[in-house]
């Protein structure tokens, strides 16, 4: 990923102006969330390590990202989900058809043991060979590349002399706002998309018991389930292309836009937002078929 510092728009969204941190646009095989999850592991040393092991839903940004990092490293990759969808064998779509053509070992768990146990059942966690990765990147290694986001954010707030900044994204694992928020001086805000408020304050004790302030958690109105389809959700992302003339993705950032939204109608204090456009379109082809499927019935 050669000269990391992804650019910063304004826009124009509902009537509110606010700024956006392309990190969608990196480059072209690495990007978003998670490819600053897993820089560490792109630019460090592991001579030893020949494969790489993770697990998760098998159309996943994380497969995708894993596979171009597995590639990049000469690795294998491994990567173990619950099930693949029989539409989905037959004809592959979005980051599993790209994570397949880069060679990537798509493995599906058999019987019903939790899948994190069954991965751990069919490795060997001692082979210094293999390289174990937890689902998402959520891993204290993710920080390294967060850091460098943070870097260039306080930057950015520097040259235009921001002082209030509040910075959003939405959460899955919550391991990107808890790093953010552990080294930006500023106020971080995020919204759960996968399980509820708890869920996540509970990843941020996990991955750091000890921190000073963690981020501050915007409760979204209503309970979304993730990966469901929600008419909001198709309706939100078509609006902000047309205002915005920006691809967000279908997943997070519709809830995340929802959620920041209500909380820009009530905010009092004067301060300038910045919402970190976390990559994952690939996923958005499929996404769009599924939305106009059911909207066509
Ligand atoms: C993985 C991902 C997230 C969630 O990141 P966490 O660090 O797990 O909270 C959000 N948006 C996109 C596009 C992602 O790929």
């Amino acid at each position: 990923m050669n000269g990391i510092n992804s650019p910063v728009e304004k826009i124009n969204f509902n009537g509110f102006e606010l700024y956006v941190k392309r990190d969608d646009l990196l480059s072209h095989d690495f990007s978003g969330n998670k490819a600053r999850k897993f820089l560490y592991f792109l630019e460090h040393d592991f001579s030893k390590v020949k494969k790489l092991v993770s697990y998760g839903s098998a159309q996943a940004n994380s497969l995708y990202s894993l596979a171009v990092l597995a590639q990049q490293k000469r690795w294998q990759l491994d990567f173990y989900v619950n099930h693949i969808a029989s539409y989905l064998k037959n004809s592959p779509v979005g980051n599993y058809k790209a994570a397949l053509n880069l060679g990537a070992n798509i493995i599906e768990k058999k019987g019903d043991m939790p899948i994190h146990d069954y991965v751990l059942q069919c490795i060997d966690t001692t082979d210094e060979t293999l390289l174990f990765l937890e689902e998402g990147g959520r891993v204290k290694e993710a920080q390294y590349g967060i850091k460098k986001l943070a870097l260039e954010i306080i930057q950015w707030a520097k040259d235009k002399e921001i002082e209030n900044l509040e910075v959003m994204l939405p959460s899955g694992t919550g391991t990107t706002a808890l790093f953010l928020q552990k080294y930006l001086p500023f106020r971080v805000l995020t919204c759960p998309c996968v399980g509820d408020v708890n869920y996540l304050m509970s990843q941020f004790r996990h991955l750091e018991p000890n921190l000073q302030k963690y981020p501050t958690v915007l409760v979204p109105k209503k309970k979304y389930h993730f990966g469901k389809l929600y008419t909001e959700f198709y309706e939100l992302y078509k609006t902000l292309k047309k205002q915005t003339h920006i691809e967000f993705e279908l997943l997070y950032d519709p809830l995340g836009f929802l959620t920041l939204q209500e909380h820009l109608k009530n905010k009092k204090e004067q301060s300038v937002t910045l919402y970190i456009h976390q990559g994952g379109v690939l996923g958005n082809p499929s996404m769009c078929e599924r939305y106009e499927r059911k909207i066509s019935f």
